[in-house]
């Protein structure tokens, strides 16, 4: 693949077809996400979300569950089931793992369909709202998709969303041990206090040892505690979108 042509097609993705939102919620909001769902995002993260009384989002693909990724085991459906019992949401994250930059409208639209139903059928019917992008990859054409049958889309570009934001590309921090040295949390978090915004953050693995696309439990735990200290309204992307957006 042309890495020139994608690094375009990701900029049309992000500066085209923009569909504004304003967000302004009562006061700023924290959602916590995690994509993929390796095993440990629900067993080592699971605990720390219900010790604070916090829900997440689980950003699944249906053709991960039972794999492996990056030498980790990822979710089992018993996995999925106990964590949509929990009061987390499930979200859409493409029923392959695919770049969208790979997929035409229709090759898209047919992965969102057979996630859908992957999910349906293991969820009693559940219906996914939300969506984020594989890779953080956004097409442009993509958009049109994803505005369809979601609420919002998240990609994986730094920033608080706040004042007018794009519904299909929001913003988010990534709880990656490769970038989380490179954040001032606190800052992140006063600014999300301060502006009445919607920080969006999302992780991988979760272990004392994480890939660089995952965290350690002390950095979730650390995250929920300073926004709790901020008064961050901290709720899952579905719900945080009703409370930021209306
Ligand atoms: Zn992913």
């Amino acid at each position: 693949m042309n890495a020139f042509i994608d690094k375009m097609r990701r900029r049309a993705g992000r500066y085209l077809d923009v569909r504004p939102v304003d967000i302004r919620p009562a006061r700023g909001v924290l959602s916590l996400s995690f994509d993929d769902i390796p095993a440990s995002a629900w067993t080592e993260a699971g605990p720390i979300l219900a010790q604070h009384g916090v829900k997440a989002t689980y950003y699944v693909c249906g053709g991960l569950a039972g794999c492996r990724n990056l030498d980790l085991p990822q979710f089992e459906v018993e996995h999925l089931q106990a964590l949509h019992a929990a009061g987390h949401e499930v979200g859409c994250h493409t029923y392959e793992h695919v770049s969208t930059l790979t997929l035409s409208p229709t090759e898209l639209d047919a992965s969102l369909a057979r996630n859908a139903a992957w999910v349906a059928e293991r969820l009693d019917g559940y219906e996914m709202q939300t969506f984020a992008y594989p890779f953080g990859d956004c097409a442009r054409t993509a958009k049109p998709v994803i505005d369809r049958r979601f609420l919002c889309g998240r990609g994986v570009r730094d920033g608080v969303n706040t004042g007018t934001a794009d519904r299909n590309l929001l913003q988010a921090i990534g709880l990656e041990s490769r970038r989380l040295p490179g954040y001032d949390l606190e800052a992140l978090i006063a600014d999300t206090a301060a502006s009445k915004g919607w920080l969006i953050a999302y992780g991988h693995d979760v272990s004392d040892d994480p890939t660089p696309y995952g965290c350690r439990p002390e950095d979730i735990d650390r995250l929920i505690r300073l926004a709790k200290a901020a008064d961050l309204d901290i709720q899952p992307v579905a719900a945080a979108w009703q409370v930021a957006t209306t």
